[in-house]
């Protein structure tokens, strides 16, 4: 197949190519870079069955030839970046998905929407299943990214009917693995990289919120299941291992071996405002209409993660 995958530079993108090249299949990566890195796919340079393309998918999309399926993975995921970027998240999640379903329902291919566990909001159902709809403020500093999704996952659907479009969507919770950028905020990066440069653990107000964490190659996994389906309702992707994050601090702790104290930061900014107090998929729909599960452990998952930070950092890490 030919695929196109928006966001192709960036950490899942990247490795979504990697595994359809892998899998013998033509891969076009757009990308405008805003959070990707073209490290994430300089191994590729020269590929024959790879193509990057430096665009913003807010911007139309000319693609020459046939496709089978577009991707649509651009946006900017981390709460530091839509904070900061409030108004191209919101364009990428709105405007960058209409144009990628516009090329999609063109090239009459397959068209896969990555959603998030963000349009549950801070929920009141938990674990949660797809057909909770969620408790997201709409005005509040997550809105953007939360809404942004929640119309991506709407204008999808209004293709897919009024279209007739084939379309799948996929919501991601919290993925970690090789490749995340070192800078985006996120608690899993931040702990690696001041775990490695012998810093102490900034655990946000008393560390009792819960994330469950989803190695890169499961969600990979999850994605080519999806798109070998017949599956057009959502479907959640992520590892039903909950832990607070307290726990998730002394887990980075013990794999890096760093002996710091965590300490206790209270954010002056907006950044935990509205911040999920839980979260955990509940994963029944994915297990029983695609067959997956997540199946790599954190311990293994962290290792890989840690590994790639250390070779990232160089002389930086301990
Ligand atoms: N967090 C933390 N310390 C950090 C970064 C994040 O305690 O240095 C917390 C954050 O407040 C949230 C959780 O870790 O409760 C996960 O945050 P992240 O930014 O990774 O993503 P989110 O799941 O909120 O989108």
């Amino acid at each position: 197949m030919r695929i196109l995958i928006t966001g192709g530079a960036g950490f899942i993108g990247s490795h979504l190519a990697d595994r359809l090249l892998d899998e013998g299949h033509s891969v076009i990566a757009i990308d405008n870079l805003a959070t990707g890195h073209t490290r994430n796919v300089e191994h590729l340079a020269g590929h024959e069955r790879f193509r990057f393309v430096k665009h913003d998918v807010t911007e139309y999309v000319y693609v020459e030839g046939e496709l089978d399926v577009v991707v649509h993975l651009a946006s900017l995921p981390s709460p530091v970046d839509y904070l900061r970027k409030p108004i191209p998240t919101l364009k990428v999640g709105a405007l960058g998905t209409h144009k990628a379903l516009g090329l999609a329902r063109a090239k009459k291919a397959l068209f896969m929407l990555a959603s998030t566990s963000e349009v549950y909001g801070d929920p009141l159902v938990h674990p949660q299943p797809e057909d909770y709809w969620g408790n997201v403020n709409p005005v509040g500093p997550r809105g953007v990214y939360d809404e942004s999704k929640r119309f991506a996952e709407a204008i999808t659907m209004a293709y897919h009917r009024y279209h007739g479009l084939d379309t799948r969507i996929f919501r991601i919770f919290n993925t970690y693995g090789p490749r995340m950028r070192v800078d985006d905020g996120r608690v899993v990066t931040n702990f690696i990289a001041q775990a490695l440069r012998g810093q102490a653990l900034t655990v946000y107000d008393d560390g009792s919120r819960t994330r469950s964490f989803c190695f890169v190659s499961d969600l990979v996994d999850g994605i080519l299941r999806l798109l070998e389906s017949n599956e057009t309702e959502p479907v959640n992707l992520g590892n039903p291992d909950e832990m607070t994050i307290l726990e998730f601090a002394q887990a980075v702790q013990r794999l890096t071996g760093n002996e710091t104290e965590l300490v206790y930061v209270q954010p002056t900014d907006e950044r935990t405002k509205d911040d999920p107090q839980v979260r955990r998929p509940d994963i029944s729909r994915a297990r029983e209409r695609l067959g997956w599960a997540p199946r790599v452990g954190l311990e293994d998952g962290l290792g890989q993660t840690i590994q790639y930070f250390r070779g990232l950092l160089g002389d930086e890490a301990a």
